[in-house]
């Protein structure tokens, strides 16, 4: 048997197990009983190894909440620290 992924307009995706090569384009969601499309993505195929899990899991997490970065690395006011003395022909705000 081999999972397959599913997406129900109405309730997201879920996943269904068929033999392989046999599932069909379209199943029954588990929570309203409509019709769900088949969803083809790398997922399934990588399944068996959980740190491709893992990074699959984060980057589609991140596809649809990205993180925000609200500050840079570096202290406010303070200039980031450089040994290149090229930094100091640069213009000044
Ligand atoms: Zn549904």
């Amino acid at each position: 048997m081999t999972v397959y992924d599913y997406r129900c307009p109405a309730h997201g995706d879920f996943e269904q197990r068929f033999p392989m090569g046999e599932a069909p384009a379209a199943a029954r969601c588990g929570t309203c009983g409509g019709k769900a499309s088949r969803v083809y993505g790398p997922t399934a195929v990588l399944s068996h190894d959980p740190l491709a899990t893992k990074l699959l899991a984060l980057q589609q997490s991140s596809a649809e909440s990205p993180s925000v970065v609200t500050r840079s690395r570096t202290a406010a006011g303070r200039r980031a620290p450089t040994q290149d003395p090229r930094w100091r022909q640069l213009p000044r705000p």
